[in-house]
């Protein structure tokens, strides 16, 4: 697939595209021993509804083009290995150690270098952990943001020195809700967090962590709702879109 220039929102400060072939934006600069690719839906194989970068084999997509797309998300990524867990939107964290399946979670951390953590989203905010020898990718919908996912994870990790960061996702201008898990959200993380039925889910994830005691959480400020063709959005594009791969590594010397 071929990149138009129109398909390429003005990008917040801080955040720079990157990538050749499989592309992804990044915070810039990027964090000091590891790297993050929060990967958009531009440069892989898969077909409409999929188009293109489709990372999931369980919406339905072709098996070619998913395997396609993974390479070319694992060339961006330096080839190193990756793990990945089945989600489920619950709060479940792993500690990992090496590539593969690490199960049913919604987050991995790691003290391994070179090892990417990886979960597929489409309006679900991935959330980058990068801290003193160790990084943790977190998926945090509304259930798993509800239950504190990110929150737990960086307590599990050490929030001594730790940076969050919150990738594309579903934001306030986006996002309208029930009354009652309006409520649910305000009750859990005050009224700051919705505007009538409008959730701010990136702002619930930075309350939950600042409430963990992370002292820095950096949010890349991109909506998957307002930009459906750089990211997938669930809600957009339902009842049927692909995934999007985010992944974080500590590497070392960098
Ligand atoms: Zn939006």
């Amino acid at each position: 697939m071929s990149l138009q220039r129109s398909q390429i929102p003005a990008l917040p400060a801080g955040v720079a595209l990157r990538g050749r072939r499989a592309l992804y934006v990044a915070p810039d600069p990027e964090p000091s021993g590891a790297r993050i690719w929060f990967f958009t839906r531009l440069g892989g194989v898969s077909r409409p509804p999929f188009d293109a970068l489709n990372v999931s084999r369980k919406v339905g997509d072709s098996e070619e083009a998913v395997a396609e797309n993974l390479a070319r998300a694992r060339e961006a990524m330096g080839r190193r290995p990756t793990a990945w867990v089945r989600q489920v939107a619950g709060d479940g964290v792993v500690e990992v150690s090496e590539g593969g399946c690490a199960g049913e979670a919604d987050a991995l951390i790691t003290s391994r270098p070179g090892l990417c953590l990886t979960v597929g989203v489409a309006d679900c905010a991935p959330v980058a952990l990068v801290g003193e020898g160790r990084v943790g990718m977190v998926h945090s919908g509304w259930r798993g943001t509800l239950a504190g996912i990110s929150g737990k994870a960086a307590r599990r990790m050490g929030v001594r020195g730790l940076t969050a960061y919150i990738g594309p996702c579903i934001r306030q201008c986006c996002y309208e809700v029930s009354p009652e898990l309006a409520g649910e959200f305000a009750r859990r993380f005050g009224a700051g967090v919705v505007s009538g039925r409008q959730l701010s889910l990136p702002e619930a994830i930075r309350r939950d962590l600042l409430e963990a005691g992370v002292r820095e959480v950096v949010d890349l400020g991109l909506c998957t709702g307002c930009r459906p063709e750089f990211f997938f959005s669930h809600r957009k594009q339902k009842p049927v879109t692909g995934r999007g791969l985010a992944a974080v590594a500590r590497v070392e010397g960098a």
